[in-house]
């Protein structure tokens, strides 16, 4: 399914919203990635931050009716260094998270019910060491309720993707990097960054 939106919940981790020196909030916090910021496999990154972020997340694709019926998970790739600035400046996020190749995703597991998601530990390790683990039911709002949300107000398309929010340990990643994302006996992946 093409997938021209993708969703994304800043926030939605206390432990998170902790290190990044931030409130934990009482509504959502949604910003939009281009859908062409979509990318598997391998991926190189911008030459214009000397600090790209992974954030790794459960991504959830929405079907014909807006159901949620497929997962994954994703690297929401940020650019702290200019999302610094353009928080400082009170601007859009749009420079710091929707460059080329800011969502790599991994291979999509049919959802029969939510309830699947509610309790998955994942996991990422950068160059074999454990950066992010996590359970999803440590999320401040529940998926059900983030789509109910977002295809409430936003204009939600067949196919697009939600990108349900980081857990804390984001950290820079660079040229020849591996990293390795696991949902245990559902789901592994592995990007190399390509110079
Ligand atoms: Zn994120």
């Amino acid at each position: 399914m093409k997938i021209q939106n993708i969703w994304a919940v800043g926030r939605n981790y206390s432990d998170h919203a902790k290190e990044m020196g931030q409130p934990i909030p009482a509504e959502p916090m949604i910003f939009l990635k281009s859908g062409g910021c979509l990318v598997q496999g391998d991926f190189k990154l911008p030459t214009f931050s000397n600090e790209i972020h992974h954030e790794l997340e459960l991504a959830v694709q929405f079907d014909d009716q807006l159901n949620v019926s497929a997962a994954t998970l994703a690297l929401d790739l940020t650019a702290r260094d200019l999302q610094a600035k353009l928080k400082s400046q009170g601007h859009p996020w749009t420079l710091a998270k929707s460059f080329r190749n800011a969502c790599p995703v991994g291979t999509f597991f049919k959802v029969n019910s939510l309830k699947e998601l509610e309790n998955l530990t994942f996991s990422l390790k950068v160059n074999g060491e454990v950066r992010q683990s996590a359970s999803t039911r440590d999320m401040i709002f529940k998926i059900a309720d983030l789509a109910k949300y977002i295809v409430e107000r936003f204009p939600v398309q067949p196919g697009d993707l939600l990108l349900t929010g980081t857990p804390a340990g984001v950290g820079p990643i660079k040229t020849g990097d591996k990293l390795e994302a696991e949902i245990p006996q559902k789901l592994r992946v592995s990007w190399r960054i390509l110079p």
